[in-house]
């Protein structure tokens, strides 16, 4: 196993930069998630790890070695992607066992590290069947077979279960996540899923056009975004943003664009006359005989807790509320905020102002 370092990492297409200089540090055996909206230069950073795309610019190093010129095949990783590409004509205990026959490694230790990977992903009984005759959580976990045997340094997966129903999706999350805990391989995992991220990860690399916004564990990010990009990317249903400005009579009242105010807390020191978005999570408001006034435009029961979409002036908002309510589309309702769990974003710069 080995660390991963990525120094002020650079990608261009002709004139076209891609990373605009990326720099992370992977230590040995951490699961780290790289997540993003599509286009933002995962895959790309991805494959310049495992080699198969030149470093424009900028250093990369596995373990204490610079990898930059080094050939994929020399970088002992493995890497898992979207579609499996197994060999159809192969079984799954040859589809496993292939790079280490490639690499001419004794018969019976393809046999061995084959059976024990095939042990770890429950597919000991699989082994002499084709592809074709696997369910796509199989052939998902064949996939991941053939990562394993090869016991390298550091795994990479390029969104492996976006091609899973929902259900086998939330189960493979677990199996990869306990998979990891078992072996503790370096691990890099690329997903524009930020429940993947925020379920699987250590540490979580929030992307944008190119560009890391934070690195964090799941909470860190969720509890302290540093933006409004993280803070809008991480929580579903996203956290709320109310444009308005400090009152300028008093200082513990954000006065929305459309007049209304909402409660800030006390000894905090915001700028006065400028542009900020007030946060607030759905989870944070509830609903209270005195508060917010908003109107209700649509409800949404999921079971647990029920979604309700207002409008605060002409800001949609949404509440989590565990309550069974008694409520209908076009009531006006008063929502309670927990104050202390508010976040201020200046609307220009986007950088979050409160520092709890
Ligand atoms: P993600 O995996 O986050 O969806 P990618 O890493 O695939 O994003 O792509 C990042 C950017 O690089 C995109 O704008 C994409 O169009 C561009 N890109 C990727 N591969 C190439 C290529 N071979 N030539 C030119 N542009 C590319
Ligand atoms: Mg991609």
């Amino acid at each position: 196993m080995a660390s991963v370092t990525i120094n002020n990492v650079r990608k261009s297409y002709g004139h076209f930069e891609v990373l605009h200089g990326v720099s992370i540090d992977v230590p040995d055996g951490e699961f780290v998630i790289l997540v993003g909206p599509s286009g933002c230069g995962k895959s790309t950073l991805l494959r310049m790890i495992a080699g198969l795309e030149e470093i424009t610019d900028g250093e990369m190093l596995i373990g204490a070695s610079v990898v930059n010129d080094v050939a994929p095949k020399e970088r002992d990783i493995a890497m898992v992607f979207q579609s499996y590409a197994l060999y159809p004509h192969l079984t799954v205990g040859a589809n496993m066992g292939f790079s280490l026959k490639l690499a001419k490694a004794p018969k019976d230790e393809i046999r061995r590290r084959v059976g024990d990977a095939a042990q770890i992903l429950g597919l000991t009984h699989l082994l002499d069947r084709y592809p074709r005759n696997l369910s796509g959580g199989q052939r998902q976990r064949v996939a991941m077979g053939r990562a394993i045997v090869r016991q390298p340094q550091v795994f990479l997966f390029d969104e492996p279960l976006s091609n899973l129903d929902a259900k086998l999706r939330v189960q493979m999350r677990s199996e990869i996540k306990q998979l990891h805990q078992r072996l503790k391989t370096t691990t890099i995992y690329v997903t524009h899923d930020q429940i993947e991220a925020m379920t699987m990860a250590d540490r979580i690399v929030v992307m944008r056009d190119g560009y890391v916004e934070q690195i964090g564990t799941p909470l860190e990010l969720y509890d302290r975004p540093a933006n409004l990009f993280v803070a809008g990317f991480i929580g579903s249903p996203g956290m709320n943003f109310i444009r308005g400005q400090v009152s300028p009579d008093d200082p513990s009242v954000f006065r929305t664009e459309t007049g209304a105010s909402l409660p800030l807390p006390e000894g905090i020191t915001l700028p006065r006359a400028r542009d900020l978005i007030y946060g607030i999570r759905p989870e944070h408001l509830s609903m209270k005989q005195d508060g917010v006034e908003a109107t209700i435009t649509l409800i949404e029961p999921t079971g647990a807790e029920t979604q309700v979409t207002a409008l605060l002036g002409e800001t949609p908002i949404i509440a989590s509320l565990r309550d069974r309510l008694a409520v209908t589309t076009g009531d006006r309702v008063t929502f309670g905020i927990d104050i202390a769990a508010i976040h201020i974003f200046d609307a220009e710069t986007e950088t979050r102002l409160t520092t709890g």
